[in-house]
Parts: structure tokens; C-alpha cells; sequence
């Protein structure tokens, strides 16, 4: 996208219900006031490649990208790949697909490692300069040199090397002279500043591992704060906006890009976005993929977006909360009901309807002939007059769901009992007459009569109904495995655990259901994965990768009923 319009401090286009944030006005700003002079507004998303992307990250990518896009600025993919032990590039490639499936499209694709060489000859530089310095000192003692949020720190015995011997020892680090952890540079600022991130923060550490990039080219790795800020100024990157955690590490960041003289960019921090009853660390992600508890990053039980994705989530959805949710500098914790209310709503406007019956129960007419088939007419979608309609085949022994029939009902139960009317939706009333029964005495078949003059499901003397069921039809259903989800953790916060115990252990143990014997309506036959259908009465489902030539799996999105509207009311919102 090309910048024509600086002039202008209005961003040039907004998301349709783009609220007003402290991040769009800093833009604007800082646009009005030319900051930056002529120069377009740039900003990055900077993954760490060592993980798949989350719903936080949506967050993230929304304002990186969404922000530039509306002053006719630009974004960078810019993977922060510092830490070669746990990174790889299945997730270089997997969080570009899920940022091109969110929506979005980056200008230029940087690695943080193919500024390796600059930035060391950065770190030479500041050594030169008498402001970086060779450190002996194990991990351990940095810590406890480091001091406290109350305790000053105390200055490392090799602070005062000569820059002769810094450089010599530095060029050693980096031609591999020495074992990991053995030495590390440090930044010479100020061992009792207030923040603890000003207190000579380390550099550059020794670490003999292969890049899944610059394989073993380098033996020592930048630190984030030393990488991250002058990844930004080589890029010209005007606005780095990132989550509150790295707040405090903002100084560190201004520091190296003042010390260097090097293009001035800013960071900006925004509130990180969480939900309640799921987890985004990816620690913890890891953990859950590598201990088995989920069958992959892309689980969709898992919080993120390739996850999401499977599940049946949409992009649109996903990008409509993180925008209504706007940016502010306090982290709240947001009702997961709130997702699945967005996503329910995109859901409800674009899915085709199906009928599916999910734990079948065969219902026979009794009074339809044997062998005759007709087709009723049915809307694909009463929310889009432009899917158009469908013809479902309707014979004399059709399934229905075991809910939807009780012997003996219960009281308010308006569904099927025998002598009680239903409506066959778009089809006939029936009237149950009998059951059959298994040995174990379970009822196995109901029988039934209908009304002819009832077809399209009214009855011509104007009779009543309390309650319209869904319906295949026997000879026509295909079969199809339904995976139905439930929330991952049982919590509301999945760290809340008992001392010693890990979030693990707030794990659902009910999460997932396989429903292995769903009779579905013929026209899902053709359905491909990631389609998306609206089975009626039943939720929102999405056809899984593990579909294959006459298997057809299918994944829950979500219910029909909706939670969020009742905590929205209850509020008073
Ligand atoms: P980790 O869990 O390892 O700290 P991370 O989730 O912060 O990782 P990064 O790859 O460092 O992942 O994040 C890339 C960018 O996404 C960063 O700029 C970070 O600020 C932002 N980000 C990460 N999580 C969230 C979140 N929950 N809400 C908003 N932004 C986020
Ligand atoms: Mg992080």
C-alpha cells in the first residue's frame, strides 16, 4: 500500500466499528506533527517462531497491521528468531498462514537473524564507546549481583575491563573460545537504577546451538532488548506497539537506539488480550501438545488460531471482537462468552442449514407408504435469501434424536410422547403411537402416524403444534462422525490451583465427545473440510481435515445457545 495522504492526521479507512484508542491517536499525532517527516508509517508484528499464534496474537496483528492500514503506512512480518533452542521453522511457515488467514498481508518478511552481523558490530561499537563490557560472572551471580525492586544492585568485578580486552574477549565469544554460560556482554548503565531492566542488562549470551536459519554460523545470540529496538530502527519502523509486559523494558529500548544514533522508533504498549477459561502461554501450549493432552497445535480445543480455525471459527469474527475491544493501557480479562457470542452472530449470517440428527432414534410412519420418497423444499439459509433453497428427501422411517422423544415425559416436555403431535420441520405432524423395545427395555423404535394435509408443516384446520423436531430420512442419511467440544479447563482462571499444582491440573476431562453413529441429510456428502454448516436445533459445525472419501467428520463450533446475551443483560449492558 502506497502513502498519499500524510498530510491528513484522519486515518484514511477504518474498520466498520473501529472504536477510538490511544494507539490511533498517538498515530495521528505523531503524523500531524511529521515525527517522522515525510516518512510513512511503519510498524511490525514480531513473533517468536517458537510457538503457533493465538487469539492474543489476533490482537496484536490487528492493531500492527490495521493501524498502518489506515494511514496508508506499511507492516513488516519480522520473526524474532534470538533463541535457536525453541524455535523451528514449522512455526515460521504456520504463523504465516494463520496471518494471511486472518487477513492480512505483510510488506516485508525479516528475520531479527539476518541482523546478526549489524548487530554485532553494534555491540562493538558500544564497547568502543566504553558502554558494553565482557562479564565472567555466571547466571546465578548476575542474579544476585542484580539486587532487588528494593536493594540496589552491586557492580560485577569485570565491569571495569579495558575496551582493549572487552573487544578481544568479545571477539572470542563470537569465534567460539568459549562454553555456553561461561561469559556473557553486558550493557554499562547503571547498577542501582530503579528498574531492574537498566541494571547492565545482558547482550549477548554464548550459546552453542544450531539456527534453524544461520545454522552454526553463530555461537553467541542476542538478548530480545538488545535485538528487538534495533530490529525496529533498521526497519524504519515507526510505531512498534507491542503488549504492557514490555513497559518497563521501554527505556532499555530508547537506550541502545540513543547510545547508537540510529533511527528513533517508539514503543508503544497496548493491554494484552485474555480470555477466561483458556490459557495463552506458550509454555504452556507447548506443554499441553508434547504431553498429549490435545492431539496438536491445531486441536480445536486449543486457543489458537489454527485451532480456532479447525474448530469452525472465522476470521471476520475473530478480527470483529479484537476490534471492538479496542486497545487501552489496563489488562482485563475478558468472558470467553463474548467470543463465542461474535462468532455465534457471523455464524448465524453465513452458514447453510442442515438437518443432522446427532444420536439417532428411528421413528416409522406407519400410514406413509412403504417405498415411497418425496423431496420438501428448504431454505439453505433464512438469514440469506441468496443461498437459495434445497430439496430434502422424506420417506416412511426417518431418524430423529433420542431427545427428542420420552416414553413417559417429563413435565413442560412438548417434543415427542406417545399420543402427542410434533411438527416434521418443513415436512408433516406426526403422532406418536407406539415404541418398540430392546431386551434391556430401552426404546429402540417409535411408530408414528401423520397427517397428509399437514405437508410443508401446517395443518390446514389451522391445529397447533407445541414443538418442531428435526428429521433424516433413513434411506437417504449418510453417516458421519461429530466431535463435540466442550471448554479445555474447568475454570474460569485455569490458573487457579491449589499450591504446587500445575494449570494441568484444572484440565476438563470431559472436553471432547465422539459421537461416532450422526445420520445426516445426503446433501452434506458433498461437503469439503473447513465448510461450515448450521445443523438446526443442534449448534454450529465445520467438516474436519480428518474427513476423508465417505467418512465425513465433523467438529462442533459452537451451541446455539447463547450465554454471552444473558450475561449482557444480567450486567445491565
Ligand atoms: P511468550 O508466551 O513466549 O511470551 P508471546 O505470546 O508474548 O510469547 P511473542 O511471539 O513474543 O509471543 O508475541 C508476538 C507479539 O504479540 C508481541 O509483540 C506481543 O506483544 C504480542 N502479544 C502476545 N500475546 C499477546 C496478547 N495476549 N495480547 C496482545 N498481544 C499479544
Ligand atoms: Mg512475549
Amino acid at each position: 500500500m502506497t502513502n498519499t495522504n500524510l498530510e491528513s492526521p484522519e486515518p484514511r479507512s477504518q474498520e466498520a466499528h473501529a472504536p477510538s484508542n490511544f494507539l490511533r491517536e498517538q498515530i495521528a499525532e505523531d503524523v500531524r506533527t511529521k515525527k517522522y517527516g515525510d516518512a510513512v508509517i511503519q510498524t511490525r508484528f514480531p513473533p517468536e517462531p517458537n510457538g503457533y499464534l493465538h487469539i492474543g496474537h489476533a490482537k496484536a496483528i490487528c492493531i500492527s497491521f490495521g493501524l498502518a492500514d489506515e494511514f496508508g503506512g506499511k507492516t513488516n512480518l519480522r520473526f524474532d528468531d534470538t533463541n535457536p533452542e525453541k524455535e523451528e521453522q514449522e512455526y515460521v511457515d504456520n504463523i504465516q498462514k494463520d496471518i494471511h488467514w486472518l487477513g492480512f498481508d505483510w510488506e516485508r518478511l525479516c528475520f531479527a537473524s539476518d541482523y546478526f552481523p549489524q548487530l554485532y558490530d553494534w555491540a562493538v561499537q558500544l564497547i568502543e564507546a566504553g558502554k558494553a563490557y565482557v562479564d565472567d560472572l555466571s547466571a546465578d551471580e548476575i542474579r544476585q549481583y542484580r539486587g532487588t525492586l528494593t536493594e540496589p544492585g552491586e557492580n560485577s568485578p569485570f565491569r571495569d575491563r579495558s575496551i582493549e580486552e572487552n573487544l578481544d574477549l568479545f571477539q572470542r565469544m563470537k569465534n567460539g573460545e568459549f562454553p555456553d554460560g561461561s561469559r556473557v556482554l553486558r550493557a554499562k548503565i547503571d547498577m542501582a537504577s530503579p528498574n531492574l531492566n537498566m541494571r547492565d542488562p545482558v547482550m549477548y549470551r554464548i550459546l552453542h546451538a544450531t539456527h534453524h536459519r544461520t545454522g552454526d554460523k553463530w555461537c553467541i545470540y542476542p538478548m530480545y532488548d538488545y535485538a528487538h529496538g534495533q530490529s525496529d530502527s533498521i526497519e524504519h519502523v515507526t510505531h512498534s506497539m507491542c503488549s504492557l509486559e514490555f513497559a518497563d523494558h521501554q527505556p532499555l529500548y530508547r537506550w541502545f537506539i540513543e547510545q547508537l544514533g540510529i533511527f528513533p522508533s517508539q514503543q508503544i504498549e497496548f493491554d494484552r488480550l485474555n480470555f477466561t477459561y483458556i490459557v495463552l502461554s506458550k509454555r504452556k501450549l507447548l506443554q499441553l501438545v508434547q504431553e498429549r493432552r490435545v492431539s496438536g497445535w491445531d486441536d480445536p480445543r486449543m486457543p489458537t488460531l489454527s485451532g480456532l480455525r479447525r474448530r469452525g471459527f472465522t476470521a471476520e469474527a475473530i478480527r470483529a471482537v479484537v476490534t471492538s475491544l479496542g486497545a487501552s493501557r489496563t489488562n482485563v480479562v475478558q468472558d470467553i462468552e463474548m467470543l463465542e457470542h461474535f462468532q455465534r452472530d457471523d455464524l448465524n449470517h453465513r452458514s447453510r442449514r442442515a438437518m443432522a440428527v446427532l444420536n439417532p432414534l428411528k421413528l416409522v410412519i406407519d400410514n406413509y407408504p412403504a417405498g415411497q420418497e418425496e423431496f420438501v423444499e428448504v431454505a439453505n439459509n433464512p438469514e440469506d435469501s441468496s443461498a437459495g433453497t434445497r430439496q430434502v428427501p422424506f420417506s416412511r422411517e426417518i431418524y430423529i434424536e433420542q431427545d427428542d422423544f420420552r416414553e413417559v415425559p417429563p413435565p413442560k416436555y412438548y417434543r415427542l410422547s406417545p399420543g402427542k403431535e410434533v411438527r416434521l420441520r418443513n415436512a408433516y405432524f406426526v403422532t406418536a403411537q407406539s415404541v418398540v423395545k430392546d431386551a434391556a427395555g430401552n426404546v429402540i423404535e417409535v411408530h408414528c402416524t401423520y397427517d397428509p394435509a399437514s405437508r410443508g408443516g401446517n395443518s390446514p384446520d389451522g391445529r397447533k403444534v407445541k414443538s418442531t423436531i428435526h428429521w433424516v430420512s433413513s434411506a437417504h442419511a449418510i453417516s458421519a462422525e461429530i466431535r463435540l467440544y466442550d471448554k479445555l479447563f474447568t475454570k474460569r482462571d485455569p490458573y487457579d490451583v491449589a499450591e504446587g499444582e500445575d494449570v494441568l491440573s484444572n484440565l476438563n476431562p470431559n472436553s471432547l465427545e465422539i459421537l461416532t453413529g450422526a445420520k445426516l441429510e445426503p446433501s452434506l456428502a458433498s461437503a469439503k473440510p473447513e465448510d461450515r454448516f448450521q445443523f438446526e436445533r443442534v449448534g454450529y459445525f465445520c467438516v474436519d481435515r480428518d474427513s476423508s472419501q465417505g467418512k465425513l467428520v465433523f467438529n462442533r463450533t459452537l451451541s446455539l445457545k447463547d450465554s454471552w446475551a444473558k450475561i449482557e443483560k444480567k450486567s445491565g449492558a
